[in-house]
């Protein structure tokens, strides 16, 4: 019973800390982002996705095509 409960109670407080962890990392409001309908990355207004699973990722990530593209491509510069 109480472990339950214990379990329960961290389930709960890792979206908030997920959410604040992501908005640090980018510095940008992740949630605030998309609903705008902006990049997190570049900032610009995102434009159309190749694909389902890209549009997906966007709703995840908050990041345009061009931003995935670039991070999966691995051409990060830093
Ligand atoms: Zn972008």
């Amino acid at each position: 019973m109480k472990n339950n409960n214990k379990y329960n109670l961290t389930a709960t407080l890792k979206h908030p800390e997920i959410e604040q962890m992501l908005t640090n990392l980018t510095g940008v409001s992740r949630v605030g982002a998309v609903a705008e309908s902006s990049c997190v990355t570049c900032e610009n207004t995102v434009g159309d996705f190749k694909d389902e699973l890209s549009e997906k990722e966007y709703t995840i990530s908050g990041m345009c095509q061009e931003c995935q593209d670039s991070v999966y491509a691995g051409d990060w510069e830093l």
